[in-house]
């Protein structure tokens, strides 16, 4: 049997594996938190822990990270580690420290199979998915490497948000015992308000994450109609916004927040008019209770769009605000080392090429108004 590594179980399975091995299930509970609390890699450092177990683990589990290819420190504290997934495959998570609050950006997929217009891990195509201990390893590694650095022994994330490189709702099966990890009191203890699912709007599984493990929303929204959303979402063909907007409502009656938080990125002449916030003012009052965030397009050279000028956001969140929809033009963090929204994992190849694609297929502008 090939020998596993212990980051890709939450606590439950982890539990059923201590009794695979004949353990009784409490020891599942130490082990995890020496894992997941102390960061320990190395099954000789659990002193409290049976030393017939420890020998027992020692042929047949592992507790493995991944690789640091590199590691970027912004003038404003932001970190961006970008991780080696093998076969020239890399993902990234970027730490912004706050002061209320330390936020980590994790990844769940090499590139990413929705092919949005403006983002360029889409522009990089898919590779593979992260298994649950690639995406819990980002956090395990960020957290125990920031206490070090920090010279601390209490906990220096608070909040994860899923919206480093890929879509986590098309990579389900591995999301969900990660996001356990990181809520588990044995793991991060991390609130459920505080655990973010950023989603381009997989209806279905929108649906079972109200099911299986309520965290809060976040639906990258980016239009107020289906012709432009079509152009910028391609998956909005499949799931079109009204559908999206009756699975954002279901969700709410079991998410920890009250409200979804829909995402906006801000493109010039594009999807940013005052017609086009009237448009989303129609869309979203009296039916989804939400907050909108705005976020400056990040420009990167093959995507032929422009950010929004500042006016032209504020005139957009204006429309909003007076509308009553509480509305955020998110801060751009970490710009000089490329840790802002979109510009994840440059480095990365691109194998489908799909960025050939999407730049044959300019968006339609004057359709979509
Ligand atoms: N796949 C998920 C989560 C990852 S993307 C999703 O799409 O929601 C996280 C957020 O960054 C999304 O709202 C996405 O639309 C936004 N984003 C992607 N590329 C961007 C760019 N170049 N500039 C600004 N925001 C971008
Ligand atoms: Fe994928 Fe999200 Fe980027 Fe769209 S914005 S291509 S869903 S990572």
């Amino acid at each position: 049997m090939d020998a596993v590594n212990l980051l890709g179980f939450d606590l439950p399975g982890l539990a059923a594996y201590c009794e695979q091995l004949g353990e009784k299930k409490f020891r599942a509970t130490q082990l995890f938190r020496w894992i997941h609390q102390k960061g320990a890699s190395d099954f000789d450092q659990m002193s409290d822990l049976a030393k017939s177990l420890r020998e027992k683990l020692a042929g047949r589990a592992f507790i493995r990270g991944l690789d640091v290819i590199s590691e970027h420190v912004s003038a404003d504290g932001t970190v961006k580690w970008l991780f080696d997934v093998g076969a020239g495959n890399a993902v990234e998570a970027v730490f912004i420290p706050e002061d209320d609050r330390g936020t980590l950006c994790v990844s769940s997929q090499a590139g990413c199979a929705v092919g949005c217009r403006f983002c360029s891990t889409g522009h990089q195509g898919f590779s593979r998915n992260l298994t649950t201990a690639e995406i819990v390893a980002q956090l395990w590694f960020a957290e125990h490497s920031l206490r070090k650095r920090l010279n601390t022994t209490e906990r220096v994330i608070s909040n994860v948000v899923m919206m480093g490189m890929g879509e986590p709702l098309q990579n389900y099966d591995q999301l969900v015992p990660a996001l356990r990890t990181m809520l588990d009191d044995h793991g991060y203890g991390l609130s459920r308000r505080r655990v973010t699912v950023s989603t381009s709007g997989v209806v279905p599984m929108i649906d079972r994450l109200r099911e299986d493990c309520p965290v809060a929303l976040a639906v990258s929204l980016h239009a107020p109609t289906d012709p432009l959303r079509d152009q910028l979402v391609p998956l909005n063909k499949k799931y079109p916004i009204a559908e999206l907007l009756e699975a954002c409502k279901r969700y709410l009656t079991a998410a920890p927040r009250d409200f979804i938080t829909f995402e906006y990125c801000m493109l010039q002449e594009v999807n940013d008019s005052p017609e086009q916030a009237r448009e989303l003012v129609k869309l979203l009052k009296n039916r989804v209770p939400c907050k909108l965030n705005l976020i400056p397009f990040n420009p990167f050279p093959a995507s032929g769009l422009v950010r929004s000028t500042n006016v032209r956001v504020q005139a957009f969140a204006e429309v909003l605000i007076q509308a009553g929809i509480v509305t955020t033009v998110r801060k751009t963090r970490g710009d000089d080392i490329d840790a802002a929204c979109g510009q994840l994992a440059g480095e990365v190849q691109d194998r489908t090429r799909a960025h050939i694609r999407m730049v044959r297929a300019p968006v339609n502008v004057a359709k979509s108004t």
